[in-house]
């Protein structure tokens, strides 16, 4: 098979939307921006080894590379609208692509997103998806818009993809799912989006992404630990340890958010969010964690780094 066959196989679907004029199979699509609204874009790359344990299944694989880059549409309180695909693979193998297509399309068609392009080579198993959406200018969720005051809160849960990755093949089912199926928040996204004040989706462990708000905003922030929702599958093994791989293990893609205490109840209320008040955002710069005594202590923004 070569790749305009594996293409036409796979990843070649007449496009639904009216927003997409020409999909798959030119030299470039083609597509109408909504009215009114932002085109918000972003990219992210998996790479075999580093982002997935070697042995994920094709499915699995296929299924988070579209799922972080919702995520990050989430994060900004956009709607997805489609993708682009960039695939190097090793070898064109049906049971790999058949896998890999089968876990894409599924999250795709649940959101609604259309492929309408990207790129095909061989090389070592790498994913890169380039993912837009549409919001309103007044509705983006910016990470430099965290104001003193604000409540932090966090929608989903935390640490169960980090221990997963460390218990391998002895995790339990509930745990490999949060890192092989990452649920992105798209709905909550939205249901905060015009609200709440910065958000980002925390892919590198809280302590990381939130700090990420706080130089952007220049501001700082208090953390209450006690008020963090882990994963109930942790605390019950290892309440430190749940603690830990919340602040900074990784792969969560749960949102963190900064919000007005006056908007709390309202959002608390709505169905389709459950909001955990984690701390608030302080004018002075840093971040000071409380844990269950009261005693408070900087803590360290170290989470997954690259370099
Ligand atoms: P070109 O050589 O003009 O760049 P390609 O052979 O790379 O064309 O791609 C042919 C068509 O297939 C293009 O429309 C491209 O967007 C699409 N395409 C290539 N790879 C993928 C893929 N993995 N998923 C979806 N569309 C793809
Ligand atoms: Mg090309």
């Amino acid at each position: 098979m070569n790749e305009f066959e594996l293409i036409e196989r796979y990843f070649r679907r007449p496009p639904q939307a009216d927003w997409c004029r020409l999909g798959v199979g030119d030299d470039a699509a083609v597509i109408r921006p909504p009215e009114g609204e932002e085109l918000v874009i972003c990219s992210d790359t998996l790479v075999a080894g580093r982002h997935f344990p070697e042995d994920t299944a094709p499915a699995d694989i296929g299924w988070k590379s579209l799922a972080v880059n919702l995520s990050d549409l989430a994060a900004m309180g956009a709607r997805p609208l489609g993708c682009l695909l960039n695939l190097c693979l090793p070898q064109a193998e049906d049971s790999f692509l058949e896998g890999f297509a089968s876990g894409f399309f599924s999250l795709a068609a649940q959101h609604g997103v259309e492929l309408i392009g990207g790129d095909t080579t061989r090389g070592p198993l790498c994913i890169s998806v380039t993912a837009f959406g549409a919001a309103k200018s007044s509705q983006l969720m910016r990470r430099d818009a965290a104001r003193p005051g604000d409540i932090i809160a966090v929608e989903g849960r935390l640490g169960g993809a980090a221990l997963a990755l460390r218990q391998g093949a002895e995790a339990s089912a509930s745990l490999r799912d949060c890192l092989n199926r990452p649920r992105p928040l798209v709905e909550a996204g939205l249901l905060l989006a015009g609200t709440a004040h910065a958000a980002i989706d925390i892919s590198d462990g809280l302590a990381a992404d939130l700090n990420h708000i706080l130089v952007a905003s220049g501001v700082g922030a208090r953390l209450d630990l006690a008020q963090l929702p882990l994963h109930p599958e942790i605390v019950a093994q290892d309440p430190l340890l749940a603690r830990n791989l919340a602040l900074e293990g990784g792969d969560d893609y749960a949102l963190c958010v900064t919000l007005d205490p006056e908007d709390w109840d309202e959002l608390d209320r709505l169905p389709g969010l459950s909001l955990r008040r984690i701390g608030e955002i302080t004018e002075a710069p840093g971040l000071v964690a409380i844990d269950e005594s009261g005693a408070e202590a900087p803590l360290k923004p170290a989470g997954f780094r690259h370099f």
